[in-house]
C-alpha cells in the first residue's frame, strides 16, 4: 500500500467559514505580505484576518483552530522577514482598533495592543510618568513592543509590564502576569505561546512632563543622526550580546570590523550608515537577507568565536515563525566585501 503523507489543512478550509463570523472589511485573500512589513518583501499570504474587535478576533480563532489552518499574529511587521514564497496560512493582523489609553496618577496604565507605540509613549509622557520614553522612536505596535520586549538604551518594555490580556488559540480571553512571560533581553514566552495580545498594563514611575518631553525629543534626534531613514528596513537585525559587547562593542561595530559595512547581496544590503540594519535598495529578496544575516553571523564569529542572533523573525511560507539566524545558511556563490559592493 502507498504511504500517503497526511494532508496539511488549507487556508481555502476555512474561507467560507470565515467569511461567515466576520464583516467583509475584517478578511482578505491573496495580500502581498511585502506590503504588510516594514522590509517590503515577501510573496503572498493566502488569507488576512484584520479583527476590528475582540469578538471578531476570537470567532477567527476558534474557525482557525476547528479548520487546522496555519496561522501566525502580526502588528505592524516591524520586526518579521516575510519569505519571498508568502506564506499558506491566515495572518491575523493587530491593529488600531485594538487602540485604548488610560492612566492613573499612582503610574498604572492600561493600553490596547494596536496602538501605535510613539503615540503610546507620549501619552505615558502626557500624564507624567517615567519609564516608557526610552521607546519613543520605535516603529510597531504595543502588543508586538510587549511581545518582543522591546526597548531602547538597553532597557525593554516587560520592565514595565504586569500583565497582558490574550485571546488563545480556542478564542477564550485570559490575563496572564509577568511572572509568567519569562522576560529575558527582546524575548518573551509571548513569541511562542501561540496567544494574541490584545492589551497589557503597566507600572511607570511619576516623572516632570517637561523633561521627560526634552528627553524623547533628545533620543529621536540621536535616532535620527544614527539610523538609515530612507531605505525599507527593520531595524537591528542581531540582538547586542554582552560577551561581544565588552570584546567589540555592539553587533553593527562587529559587522563593520568584520568587514560587511555596505556588502550587497542582490538589492539586500547591509547598511552603509549602521551596520546592523538592512535595507531593501528595491527588489530585495527574502534570501538576499536571509543569505547576508548568515554571512554576518559566520563572518563575526570567524573574528570573534560569538555567534550572534537574531532579533529579527522569518516567517516560513508553512506558518513557522523563528529567529532568522535560525534559518539563515552562508551561501557558496558569495564574492569577498568589495566585489558586490554597491554606493
Ligand atoms: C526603523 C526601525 C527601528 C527599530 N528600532 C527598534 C528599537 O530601538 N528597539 C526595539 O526593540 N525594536 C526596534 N525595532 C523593531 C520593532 O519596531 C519592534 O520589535 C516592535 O515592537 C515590533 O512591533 P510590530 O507591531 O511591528 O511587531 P511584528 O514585527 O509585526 O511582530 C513581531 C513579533 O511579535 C509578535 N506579535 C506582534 N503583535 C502581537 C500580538 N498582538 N500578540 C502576540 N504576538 C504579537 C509577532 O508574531 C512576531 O513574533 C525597530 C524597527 C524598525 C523598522
Amino acid at each position: 500500500m502507498l504511504d500517503v503523507p497526511a494532508r496539511r489543512p488549507t487556508a481555502g478550509s476555512a474561507l467560507t467559514r470565515l467569511h461567515q463570523v466576520l464583516a467583509a472589511d475584517e478578511l482578505s485573500r491573496d495580500v502581498a505580505l511585502a506590503g504588510l512589513g516594514r522590509w517590503r518583501i515577501g510573496g503572498p499570504a493566502d488569507l488576512v484576518v484584520t479583527p476590528r474587535s475582540t469578538e471578531s478576533l476570537a470567532a477567527a480563532l476558534r474557525v482557525i483552530a476547528e479548520t487546522g489552518v496555519p496561522h501566525v499574529v502580526i502588528g505592524d511587521g516591524s520586526n518579521l522577514l516575510f519569505d519571498d514564497e508568502g506564506f499558506r496560512g491566515v495572518v491575523v493582523r493587530v491593529g488600531r482598533a485594538f487602540g485604548g489609553f488610560a492612566a492613573k496618577p499612582d503610574g498604572h496604565v492600561e493600553a490596547g495592543a494596536g496602538l501605535w507605540v510613539p503615540s503610546f509613549v507620549r501619552q505615558v509622557i502626557e500624564a507624567g510618568l517615567a519609564g516608557a520614553t526610552h521607546a519613543i522612536g520605535i516603529p510597531g505596535t504595543l502588543g508586538g513592543l510587549v511581545t518582543m520586549n522591546g526597548g531602547s538604551q538597553r532597557r525593554g518594555i516587560g520592565e514595565n509590564v504586569l500583565s497582558v490580556d490574550v485571546v488563545k488559540r480556542d478564542g477564550t480571553r485570559r490575563r496572564i502576569d509577568r511572572t509568567e512571560l519569562r522576560y529575558s533581553y527582546r524575548a518573551s514566552a509571548l513569541q511562542d505561546a501561540g496567544a494574541i495580545v490584545v492589551a497589557a498594563r503597566f507600572r511607570f514611575e511619576p516623572g516632570d512632563r517637561h523633561a521627560l518631553r526634552r528627553e524623547a525629543i533628545g533620543i529621536l534626534a540621536a535616532r535620527r543622526a544614527k539610523f538609515p531613514r530612507v531605505r525599507a528596513n527593520c531595524g537591528s537585525v542581531f540582538v547586542s550580546d554582552p560577551k561581544l559587547y565588552s570584546l567589540i562593542g555592539p553587533p553593527g561595530l562587529a559587522i563593520e570590523r568584520a568587514g560587511l559595512k555596505g556588502f550587497a547581496i542582490g538589492d539586500a544590503q547591509i547598511s552603509p550608515d549602521h551596520a546592523n540594519f538592512i535595507v531593501n535598495n528595491g527588489q530585495a529578496r527574502s534570501a538576499d537577507v536571509l543569505a547576508l544575516i548568515g554571512l554576518a553571523r559566520e563572518r563575526v564569529r570567524a573574528l570573534t568565536g560569538i555567534a550572534m542572533d537574531a532579533e529579527v523573525r522569518h516567517l516560513a511560507p508553512d506558518g513557522v515563525m523563528r529567529p532568522a539566524h535560525e534559518v539563515a545558511a552562508v551561501p557558496r556563490f558569495i564574492q569577498p566585501p568589495g566585489q558586490e559592493h554597491r554606493p
